[in-house]
């Protein structure tokens, strides 16, 4: 055995066999290849208009405090979180985006031999956490590309720990009516966490949905995770959190690092709650740009996933890389989702309507030659 090899060999088990999380192409990796500018991303569903300004404000006036730890406990950040969603501190996870909180449920609640339950074409990230920590993906076929909630009940069993529900779904866009999330959640055992992921939440229109937050009321096996990176434009500061049972969130708590998130991410966050301007500005940009990229596929004679989030899935009805990688040279990213068993969709994140202009102009380009 090679030197190599040999740690390899030291690794769990499950991480040997991990591979990694591909992130969408950043911008700056793009210029430095093929040293193009005025690149378009609408790989990872990133807010087009950026932070708000309130966010903004809070970060420049938290910076000569830098030289100090921030608040280990979130105390201001959980305060205006608990106010507008009417729960407790005590309820409260804050999380390094809520990506951590997904890797704190697997260590708190996995290990080998327990079984998690999860739909094909859902977020990338439960199967990873899931073979870390070498506990069981069970990955139940989607139906209509998204979650079957009853074929999801149907796998339960005494092995079953942890079952995670992506509402809306990333990158389908699938979103699932809240009376059958909450029978799903009914009828789970109590023995087993529902994480039920809404980092789309906000785009949701209200019609749709009634509070799932009052479900915390009835299941404390359930909890409920959200992002400041999504809606709220600080994907770079990396925030999340989730509401639970205050006994999850104690078990949750145990196993954070006591750090996770920095003093600006926390400032800005508590700000960005409170703007609500922004927030409506890019619910209404989001549905404007859906219109306008759906719009644009259907003149292609494309179709597309339904999507409740900021990005739609279309199908190419031929191998999504090589578009890919066309529109790459021509300064578009887009995310390829063939790891997602979607090997003829592209998934585009909802831009400004310039980006969404420029990204079907050179998709239709592409298109019309190959
Ligand atoms: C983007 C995303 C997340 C995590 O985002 P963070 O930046 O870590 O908060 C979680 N779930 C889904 C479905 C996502 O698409």
């Amino acid at each position: 055995m090679t030197s190599a090899n040999k740690i390899y060999s030291l690794a769990l088990t499950g991480v040997q066999q991990l591979v990694p999380y591909k992130p969408g192409k950043p911008i700056e990796e793009l210029e430095r290849e093929l040293g193009l500018t005025n690149i378009v991303k609408l790989a990872s569903n990133e807010n087009p208009l950026g932070p708000g300004k309130k966010a903004l404000a809070a970060i420049q006036a938290a910076l000569p405090s830098l030289a100090l730890y921030p608040d280990g406990s979130g105390f201001a950040l959980k305060r205006a979180l608990a106010k507008k969603y009417a729960v407790d501190d005590s309820q409260i996870t804050l999380g390094n985006g809520s990506n951590e909180i997904l890797e704190l449920v697997a260590r708190a609640f996995l290990r080998p031999g327990l079984e998690v339950i999860f739909s094909q074409h859902a977020f990338a990230v439960y199967p990873l956490v899931t073979q870390a920590v070498g506990a069981t993906a069970v990955v139940v076929p989607a139906v209509d590309y998204g979650h079957d909630l009853a074929g999801m009940l149907e796998r339960v069993t005494e092995n079953t720990r942890v079952v995670f529900i992506a509402n809306p779904n990333n990158p389908t866009g699938t979103l699932l009516s809240q009376a059958s999330v909450e029978a799903f959640i009914a009828a789970l055992p109590d023995t087993v966490v529902c994480v039920l992921d809404e980092a789309y939440f906000e785009f949701v229109s209200r019609v749709e949905t009634v509070n799932s937050i009052e479900w915390l009321k009835k299941y404390p096996n359930l909890i409920i995770t959200r992002t400041f990176s999504k809606a709220y434009g600080l994907a770079g500061l990396r925030v999340g959190y989730s509401l639970s049972s205050p006994e999850i969130a104690d078990i949750l708590n145990r196993v954070r690092q006591p750090f996770n998130n920095n003093t600006l991410a926390l400032v800005a966050a508590e700000a960005a709650l409170s703007d609500d301007e922004h927030l409506q500005q890019t619910i209404s940009v989001n549905a404007q740009g859906m219109q306008q990229l759906t719009y644009g596929f259907k003149q292609l004679g494309l179709e597309w996933i339904p999507s409740a989030g900021n990005f739609v899935s279309v199908d190419l009805r031929q191998p999504g890389q090589p578009i890919y990688e066309a529109l790459l040279r021509k300064g578009v990213i887009v995310r390829p989702v063939g790891n997602y068993e979607l090997p003829n969709h592209l998934r585009i994140s909802i831009g400004t309507q310039a980006e969404n202009q420029l990204f079907l102009q050179a998709l239709a380009d592409t298109i019309n030659n190959v």
